[in-house]
């Protein structure tokens, strides 16, 4: 069995004939991996951001097909076709009873080793699925990114947009593209993109999903102004990481307005101005995906979302074969490939 190993902070490994897993307890599920997608939390962990001693698994954004479902597997079949979301909790905790479902379990009990490996091993029961279910016609690199559509939909949530309303993206990486997407899908009047990276900005401008703005340009804000309203867009998103932005997010969002945070802060925010938030009645709250968005039938929401903007998801996946996965871990970092996905075949 191959695998991608993070041996040591900014220290990967290829490495092969690795024991294959045997055991399987009751309730997890044996996957042979498809495919894996990079997240920015894989490369904080490369970074020593995280903690390498705190993490059982390595990969979370797979698809792939079932090889063993054990027993109690809440439906997973083998020969299924699945990808990782996090689509159903335990609903009785006290998390679950209080609509912080994200909060029910960490990762760290559901999942060994992780998706960049040739196999993983996932729970999957009534209480805790892990897994859904894909469509014959989603493509496995494709599905790899059902996760971070999970969290991007929970950011499109949280943002409560209603129809004509404008929105303002800071940070084009897949989270801030894949929410605007899906907001635009919601009925967002305008959608606008912020963000720094030349090379990020070129490639967007190339694939024309979303309007963009440079941020280094000296008159960024008159150009969001100009697309949107010179009062300030309704809904600001703020998925940069960076905690100095949320500066230009309070000039950004029009009095009155609503602040989605959903960046991962590593830095504390230094000398940022807050009287913004009591000037302009604002109202700010997180995001943290991914959230078990389900219909009333039980199907996964952010399936069927995958479904519908397939085409434009597709635009943002660069795909690496195995034996490339430390260029493809090199790319996601440089910001080349908006969102690097490792096949195993
Ligand atoms: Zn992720
Ligand atoms: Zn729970």
């Amino acid at each position: 069995m191959r695998r991608i190993a993070l041996v040591d902070y900014g220290k990967l490994e290829l490495q092969n004939g690795i024991a294959e897993i045997k055991e399987l307890q009751q309730g997890t599920v044996k996957i042979a991996v498809k495919a894996c997608s990079i997240c920015g939390s894989d490369i904080a962990l490369y970074r020593g951001q995280r903690s390498l001693k705190d993490e059982r698994y390595f990969g979370h954004e797979f698809s792939g097909i079932v090889t063993d479902a054990g027993t109690q597997a809440n439906g997973i079949k083998v020969g299924m076709r699945v990808a990782s979301e996090l689509s159903r909790t335990c609903g009785q905790c006290w998390n679950c009873l209080n609509g912080l479902k994200n909060y029910c379990k960490s990762m760290n009990n559901a999942l060994l080793p992780g998706g960049f490996s040739e196999e993983t091993l996932v729970l999957n029961t009534p209480e805790y699925s892990f897994l859904s279910q894909i469509p014959d016609s989603l493509d496995f690199e494709t599905a790899a990114l059902l996760e971070p559509t999970n969290c991007a939909f929970r950011i499109a949530h949280q943002a409560n947009i209603t129809p004509g309303g404008s929105v303002v993206i800071f940070g084009l990486g897949a989270m801030g593209i894949i929410s605007a997407l899906i907001l635009k899908s919601l009925g967002a009047r305008k959608v606008v993109g912020v963000d720094r990276s030349l090379q990020r900005l070129q490639k967007l401008r190339s694939l024309s999903l979303i309007d963009v703005v440079n941020g280094n340009d000296t008159n960024w804000l008159e150009q969001v102004q100009e697309m949107t309203s010179s009062k300030g867009a309704d809904i600001v998103i703020e998925a940069t990481g960076a905690t100095s932005v949320l500066g230009d997010v309070f000039k950004t969002v029009r009095p009155g307005g609503r602040i989605v945070v959903a960046s991962v802060y590593h830095a504390p925010a230094g000398d940022l101005t807050l009287l913004p938030i009591m000037r302009k009645e604002l109202t700010i709250v997180g995001a943290k995906g991914p959230y078990p968005h389900i219909t009333s039938e039980g199907k996964s929401i952010p399936v069927q979302i995958m479904m519908k903007l397939q085409k434009e998801l597709q635009k943002l996946v660069t795909v690496y074969d195995y034996k490339d996965a430390l260029q493809a871990f090199e790319d996601a970092m440089s910001g080349t490939a908006i969102k690097a996905v490792i096949r195993f075949n």
